[in-house]
């Protein structure tokens, strides 16, 4: 009789009774509504153990890799240890030193970070950049593993922003922060080498998209890899350099600059990234889509690329989700 492991407890698991009826049984409350593995409320994530390819019926492939499963449709033959998503992704925060820091342009600062403990992570997946217990904020990993020596984050400078503006105006390379996570399914995942990717992001949202489009072409991806980075205008787009060469490396990566302001210089597209996207590709059908950045585009872009014919499975979206302070705060 395979066990179950949960929160320290050892639990048998009956034959033919699921992750969820051994949790419920030992009196073990999780998450659980339709029982029958369609409203995805039973999600949890194996340990240690691989959860049967079947309880897995219907995930993405980025929690797939991440041995996330359905409970209430898990029947294991073999030993579990599992947890819920959340404990998994709230892991203690771990300590890193500034490396380096470089203002890509006016707005954006590189800031190169060398943690303590190793971080197993996807390039794309977002980490929190913790100062300390007053201020700590997301930002998306724009490093590969095993290609980047240490993490790189792309943080702009968002006028009046706390985090954004102790990055830009106080941190220097030598000092020491902390991060948690990573955590995300903005990330590139094998399997289907010859799938479009497309990539769209405003701003610092380049910063996942660099990320995963080198990730990608790490890993062999022969399928064309398609990157549209928007700003209103052109001093605020970055990375140029490098993304060109990377055009001329790889014949199946292309890169396109968007600008939706009025001033628009040659080798630039004029319009909005995901309407100059769109226009460009037309059917989305069997591509994989990522799109970061201000949330109004993550949200237009989200529904054109599921009208564009995109399966909702298939969109990975990061809206930069910027929360103003408490009303509070302004007095
Ligand atoms: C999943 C995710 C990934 C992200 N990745 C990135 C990334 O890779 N790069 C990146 O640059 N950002 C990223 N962000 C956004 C980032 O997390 C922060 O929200 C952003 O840097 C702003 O934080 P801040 O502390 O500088 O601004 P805050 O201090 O939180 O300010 C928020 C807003 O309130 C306003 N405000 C603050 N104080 C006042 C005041 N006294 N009076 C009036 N208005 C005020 C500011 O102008 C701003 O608009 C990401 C967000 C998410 C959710």
């Amino acid at each position: 009789m395979p066990t179950l492991r949960y929160a320290q407890r050892r639990l048998p698991i009956a034959e033919g009774q699921s992750v969820l009826d051994c949790l419920l049984a030992h009196g073990i409350q999780v998450p659980h509504s339709c029982r029958s593995g369609a409203c995805q409320t039973g999600l949890m994530r194996a340990v240690d153990g691989l959860p049967p390819p079947n309880a897995q019926a219907g995930l993405r492939d980025t929690q797939k890799v991440r041995n996330h499963f359905l409970a209430c449709i898990c029947h294991p033959t073999d030993d579990l240890v599992v947890e819920l998503p959340d404990n998994a992704e709230q892991a203690a925060a771990i300590p890193a030193t500034v490396r380096g820091l470089e203002l890509l342009n006016s707005d954006v600062m590189k800031i190169v970070l060398e943690s303590h403990d190793p971080l197993d992570y996807r390039a794309g997946q977002f980490v929190t950049l913790v100062r300390d217990s007053q201020l700590s904020r997301s930002y998306s990993l724009a490093s590969v593993p095993g290609e980047d020596e240490h993490l790189h984050l792309h943080v702009r400078r968002v006028p009046r922003g706390r985090a954004s503006g102790w990055v830009h105006d106080e941190l220097r390379p030598g000092h020491r922060v902390e991060l948690r996570g990573p955590t995300g399914d903005c990330f590139y995942t094998e399997g289907s080498p010859q799938q479009g990717l497309l990539l769209i992001g405003t701003g610092s949202g380049l910063a996942p998209l660099f990320g995963i489009a080198r990730d990608a072409l790490r890993r062999g991806h022969t399928g064309p890899i398609r990157l549209f980075h928007g700003s209103r205008s052109r001093q605020g787009l970055y990375l140029k350099g490098d993304l060109e060469r990377m055009v001329r490396q790889y014949s199946n990566f292309d890169y396109v600059p968007c600008i939706s302001g009025h001033d628009v210089p040659k080798g630039h597209a004029s319009g909005r990234a995901d309407q100059v996207a769109m226009t460009d590709i037309g059917s989305l059908k069997g591509w994989r889509v990522f799109l970061c950045g201000h949330p109004d585009m993550v949200k237009s872009a989200k529904k054109r690329a599921f009208l564009a014919g995109a399966s909702m499975k298939d969109i990975h979206a990061d809206p930069f989700v910027i929360n103003p302070p408490p009303l509070a705060a302004f007095n």
